[in-house]
């Protein structure tokens, strides 16, 4: 029998204090019209003044050392914090990549130079990375992306292409993995490399790829000779895939795998009670035992990375499992709302349901998609 062992978390006063100053915080922030709650917004909120207020109350980076501008908390700090920001549907895009998994990219691998570089610009959200992994014909297959570097005086030339780069038309840097060595058949995985790319340098040009919404938020980017000083190596020249699929675990397994509808999902239970629907409030909280599992499951995730832990097998289980709870969401809301048109007349639902329903097909796919993780599940069970 396979044994599944995740911690179950317990929040300490302290932490339940900080997670009712976040709330007070965001509740603040919506009744002054800073922001409209939306659905997906880790994915399309881009607000670089909401980024910045959160940089200044040392929101961002907040696990990582003082000295390169970090808070020192606790991963389930962190946990709180974001899954605060998401419920409430704040607007965190802008720096989101960057707090999730450049900074720790950085931490474990990246040099002095760099961490005092670039850490405490992200801190105070004004430096803002995207990923690039995603080629055109590279994407499950990852190890089949042709983008690559060739060694020129103090550093590398980089031609090629990436694709679906979310926000890197708002991005100061991107972190490009390429390959720095030809292909071998034998080893698809050796000879490639990570480089940190100014995205506002000669030879960079980014076009946008438009959202089902009309939405601009993610982009092609296209490298022509691009220079990149020996300083931007991330790691060791040639590592970039174990590298990056270290990243990994921080992608998948955190709670913008679970809420990117729950703004939709919790402001629906509140129409449907203020109208005294109890056949509709019922279908809704049927999902809630399949979200309190999932979640605390996720939460489990970030104890464990807190302790440097192996978690690619459970964080993949996350996102599996999240990912289809976030669709089932919208699903249940489109049932629910076919007994009740009514309900959107309410502009606010009318809104989220739409975010949901156009954003959906990518919550599988992006991050790596549900085939690709199941495939990972599999292994992770029969090597226990
Ligand atoms: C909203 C969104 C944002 C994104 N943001 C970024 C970003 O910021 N940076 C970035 O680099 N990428 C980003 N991506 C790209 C994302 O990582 C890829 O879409 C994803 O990895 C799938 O790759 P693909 O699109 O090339 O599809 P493919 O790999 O071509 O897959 C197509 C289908 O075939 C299935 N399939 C493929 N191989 C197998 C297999 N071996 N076994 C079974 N089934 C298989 C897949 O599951 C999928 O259903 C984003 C994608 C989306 C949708």
């Amino acid at each position: 029998m396979v044994k599944l062992e995740v911690p179950t978390v317990q929040l300490t006063s302290d932490q339940q204090s900080f997670r009712n100053e976040v709330r007070a915080f965001l509740r603040e922030e919506i009744q002054s019209r800073h922001f409209t709650p939306t659905c997906d917004s880790w994915l399309s909120g881009e607000s670089s003044t909401f980024s910045k207020k959160l940089g200044d109350k040392g929101w961002i980076g907040m696990t990582w050392p003082q000295v390169y501008g970090g808070s020192e908390k606790s991963a389930i700090d962190r946990y709180i914090l974001t899954e605060e920001l998401l419920v409430a549907g704040a607007p965190v895009a802008a720096h989101w990549f960057a707090d999730r998994q450049t900074g720790p990219l950085l931490l474990k691998y990246g040099t002095e130079n760099q961490k005092k570089t670039f850490l405490p610009q992200i801190t105070k959200g004004e430096c803002f990375f995207a990923i690039g992994l995603s080629e055109p014909n590279a994407g499950s297959d990852l190890a089949a992306i042709k983008t690559r570097a060739v060694r020129t005086d103090g550093g590398w030339l980089l031609t090629g292409s990436k694709i679906w780069s979310s926000g890197a038309h708002i991005a100061h840097y991107m972190v490009v993995l390429c390959r720095t060595s030809p292909e071998d058949e034998e080893n698809r995985h050796d000879g490639m490399s990570q480089l940190i790319v100014d995205l506002h340098v000669n030879g960079v040009t980014i076009r946008p790829i438009t959202f089902l919404t009309g939405e601009h938020h993610f982009n092609e980017v296209f490298f022509e000779n691009v220079f990149v000083p020996d300083e931007q190596v991330v790691g060791q020249v040639g590592n970039g895939w174990k590298q990056g699929m270290a990243e990994l675990a921080y992608e998948r397994s955190g709670p913008e795998r679970i809420l990117s509808t729950y703004p939709l999902f919790s402001g629906v239970i509140d129409e449907l009670k203020r109208i005294n629907d109890r056949e509709g409030l019922t279908e809704m909280l049927s999902l809630l035992p399949e979200l309190w599992s999932i979640r605390n499951l996720s939460i489990g995730v970030a104890k464990y990375l807190d302790e440097g832990k192996d978690v690619s097998f459970i964080a993949s289980l996350v996102k599996d499992r999240g990912t289809t709870f976030e669709t089932k969401v919208a699903e249940t809301v489109r049932l629910v709302l076919s007994k009740h048109p009514d309900l959107l007349n309410s502009k606010s639902i009318g809104e989220l349901y739409t975010q949901s329903i156009l954003h959906g097909p990518g919550f599988t796919l992006r991050g790596g998609t549900t085939e690709i993780l199941r495939g990972i599940i599999a292994k992770g069970v029969v090597s226990e």
